[in-house]
């Protein structure tokens, strides 16, 4: 088949490429994902990269677009809805995308795509029951088990990130419940459990407020507070991927996002220890992909339309 176009509409970047064989070919297109005036500021800015990618590599026809973008999303109506990173109500994609290139436009969940991007040439390449994890500003999951991915009613299967971890510090996630793993473990979550967690245990708050990078950071010089905390971390990282395997039994979970990439040596011992004891646990590995997973799995699914079905 030849070369589809893969879309990654992220809260901060958009990132185009050309997707072949199941493989990024050649450069990542990234710009700033435009938040305005209105949401066809968004289409334009990926219409004009298409466009550039095409006329570079002299394309004509265009099979197909795989577009991955963080939900909640509507399938039917192939638009974004009220997405939590962008200030529209919606975000229509797939028909002014289809009107523009006169082509079939796929749209799918950034961590179902990362799933994807994982089990065609991740981490999970051929394996039939795996769960994607990604730990950056939020939390997400993509779930791929008895060798399809798991889709839902809506397309947004697999929102683990509000798993309830918690019931002890009362801190409020993105979606305004309490306990939620996003709220406490999150990139966007850990300052705020930070001050949480500190008054709870009546340890003076440091002034500035720590950011998440100091926080890891003081932990590695063993800051007896920072290592404190970490290991709470810990405990409801354990905590998140424990209901993780106990409803979706996989044979491997992939990790992924800016929060597991830069502080491995923190967070992964802790989940090998205090994931629960009567789970068998399943193999872990970070993602090798560099951040492309959803980017690739959006190819992926434009490529293979038959397992969004
Ligand atoms: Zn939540």
């Amino acid at each position: 088949m030849h070369p589809v176009i893969a879309v990654d509409i992220g809260g901060t970047n958009l990132r185009v490429t050309l997707v072949e064989s199941d493989r990024i070919m050649g450069e990542v297109y990234r710009s700033e994902t435009p938040t305005g005036p209105g949401p066809e500021a968004v289409t334009d800015a990926i219409i004009r990269e298409i466009h550039h990618i095409c006329e570079k590599n002299r394309i004509k026809n265009l099979p197909a677009i795989g577009i991955s973008a963080a939900g909640p999303l509507s399938r039917k109506e192939g638009a974004l809805i009220k997405p939590p990173n962008l200030p529209f109500l919606c975000l229509p994609l797939v028909k002014p995308l289809q009107q523009a290139f006169h082509t079939r436009v796929e749209l799918i969940n950034d961590c179902q795509a990362g799933v994807l991007g994982e089990v065609y040439a991740g981490a999970a390449k051929g394996c039939d029951h795996v769960v994607y994890i990604t730990i950056s500003t939020g939390i997400g999951g993509g779930i791929y088990l008895d060798g399809r991915l798991l889709s839902g009613r809506g397309g947004n299967a697999g929102e683990i990130g509000h798993f309830r971890v918690d019931t002890r510090y009362q801190q409020p996630c993105s979606c305004k419940c309490i306990g939620h793993w996003e709220g406490y473990c999150s990139g966007r979550g850990i300052p705020a459990f930070f001050v949480s967690w500190c008054r709870y245990h009546e340890i003076l708050l440091p002034d500035p407020p720590a950011t998440a990078e100091e926080i890891f950071a003081r932990a590695r010089c063993n800051d007896p507070v920072a290592t404190g905390f970490v290991r709470e971390l810990g405990v409801l990282n354990a905590t998140g991927i424990s209901q993780v395997i106990v409803a979706y039994d996989p044979a491997i979970i992939v990790l992924d996002g800016a929060v597991i990439q830069h502080n491995q040596d923190l967070l992964l011992p802790p989940i090998h220890e205090m994931t629960d004891r009567y789970l068998t646990l399943p193999a872990l590995a970070v993602s090798p992909l560099a951040g492309l997973a959803p980017l690739l799995g959006a190819g992926v699914a434009a490529l293979h339309p038959e397992i969004l079905q």
